[in-house]
């Protein structure tokens, strides 16, 4: 099939790139020229694993094409996908100047019948307003899809291959044809299409994270009364977690939901209803929890240090809002090293691949130095925060980490270290939902 994916972020990318890989013509389209510029010579602007092999390896077979014109993309494509970004706008609503900016281009450069399938994340009724745009230009025929993306950054390749399954919202027969073919080689272990109509799909995708979002407030308030109550949130959460009506997944209490997806969609969602007349409660409180959540250990520190944390300085460990990407949008890392700075201190700050994103979105600060690697942001620091689940900082050298820091101190926002070895090594340690050590 002749496919087109306009926009070449996390998402447009991906998805290009796993559509050439099952034999698509695949062209996309970013506005962003270097970007462009970079695929066209083989680098893979976003840090995302299997990425640059799927994308080099169908871009030299010819399958996979890349380009700033939206002309030539749609004029060449039976179906276009809109991957384009849809941030949070003033009043919480996802802003759709983009989506329908594609949706004015795919009516202007129409040479034939398309059907154009909204796989950015948007707000009910959208795939209605892209449909008016682009009628109101062009005479083609057109049929316009929902068809949310549930990857996640990090395993987004692996995601999208194998998806748990496929939601797509249609108004017509033929769209749905077009869209199982094109997706009949990603369901071959019978994960199902879901076929429903374009509002239930749009607002399938909302519902999904801000029930994920929902779980991880949940246990970051359980986390809150473990620590209150003498309890070990670990225990608590695989004790409900082995309940098969609830489930392990997503019940990892830590320093706050961050990224470009829950923290837009829960306010986005919040806003649908709002703007509906329905009063819905938890994703509000989802959100709420998220902020206090996400200054839990900058106060842990103020507690223990004091307020004023002048002359003091700190090793940060992790800047992406999780690990395996290098995205920092909305990263707690970003909250907790504002707080820092603001209270005077001074941080030493390391990530395996989030340190440039990090430093775009943060700005050059003086507060923050950047190291080359997790160690070199210990020496002379009074104690080390541990902001991302990173593998490689799971089992460090404890008597190396020990030997470099002035004091002995740990924070660790993801629970991710050896309580025993602490204990034995004599550290003084914090963590979320538990009793803190020495
Ligand atoms: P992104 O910001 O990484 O990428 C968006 C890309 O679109 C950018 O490269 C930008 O230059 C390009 N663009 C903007 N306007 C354009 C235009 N008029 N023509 C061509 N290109 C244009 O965004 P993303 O993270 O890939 O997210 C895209 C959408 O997918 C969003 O709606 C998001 O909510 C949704 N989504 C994201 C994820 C995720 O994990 N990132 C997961 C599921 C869904």
């Amino acid at each position: 099939m002749k496919v087109a994916v306009i926009g070449t972020g996390y998402v447009g990318l991906v998805a290009g790139a796993c559509f050439a890989e099952h034999g698509n013509e695949v062209i996309c389209v970013d506005i962003n020229p270097e970007r462009i510029s970079q695929l066209n010579e083989g680098e893979v602007p976003i840090y995302e694993p299997g990425l640059p092999e799927i994308v080099n390896r169908n871009r030299k077979q010819e399958r996979l094409i890349f380009t700033t014109s939206t002309k030539e993309a749609v004029e060449r494509s039976e179906v276009i996908f809109i991957a384009v970004g849809t941030p949070q706008d003033e009043d919480g609503s996802a802003d759709l100047t983009h989506v329908l900016a594609v949706a004015r281009d795919i009516g202007t450069y129409m040479n034939g019948p398309k059907v154009v399938v909204d796989k950015s994340t948007v707000p009910v009724g959208t795939g209605a307003r892209v449909l008016e745009v682009i009628k109101s230009i062009t005479s083609h025929p057109v049929e316009v899809v929902s068809n949310p993306e549930f990857l996640k950054e990090g395993a987004a390749v692996e995601d999208f291959l194998k998806p748990d399954r496929v939601v797509i919202g249609v108004a017509s027969t033929a769209a749905e044809e077009v869209m199982k073919e094109l997706y009949a080689p990603f369901v071959r272990t019978n994960n199902p299409i879901l076929v429903m109509d374009v509002v239930s799909a749009e607002l399938t995708k909302y519902a999904a994270n801000a029930m994920l979002a929902a779980r991880v407030s949940f246990m970051n308030e359980m986390a809150r009364l473990c620590e209150a109550v003498g309890a070990d949130v670990n225990h608590v959460r695989v004790g409900i977690g082995t309940d098969s009506r609830i489930g392990m997944s997503f019940l990892f209490s830590g320093i706050g939901y961050g990224g470009s997806c829950f923290p837009k969609d829960v306010q986005a969602l919040i806003r649908t209803a709002h703007d509906h007349g329905v009063d819905i409660r938890i994703p509000v409180a989802t959100e709420e929890v998220n902020r206090i959540q996400k200054k839990v250990i900058a106060g842990k520190v103020v507690k223990r240090f004091g307020p004023d944390l002048a002359g003091r300085r700190f090793a940060v460990w992790g800047l992406a809002f999780k690990p395996r990407t290098d995205d920092v949008r909305e990263a707690p890392a970003l909250t907790i090293i504002k707080e820092l700075i603001d209270a005077g201190a001074h941080v030493a700050a390391y990530d395996p691949e989030a340190m440039e994103t990090f430093k775009r979105t943060f700005g050059e600060n003086s507060g923050v130095s950047y190291v080359a690697n997790n160690y070199d942001a210990l020496a002379g620091a009074d104690a080390l925060l541990i902001c991302t689940e990173w593998s490689e900082f799971r089992n460090p050298d404890y008597a190396r980490v020990k030997f470099l820091l002035r004091n002995p101190i740990i924070f660790d926002g993801r629970n991710i270290l050896s309580r025993t070895e602490l204990k034995k090594r004599n550290f003084e340690y914090y963590s979320i939902g538990r009793a803190a050590i020495g």
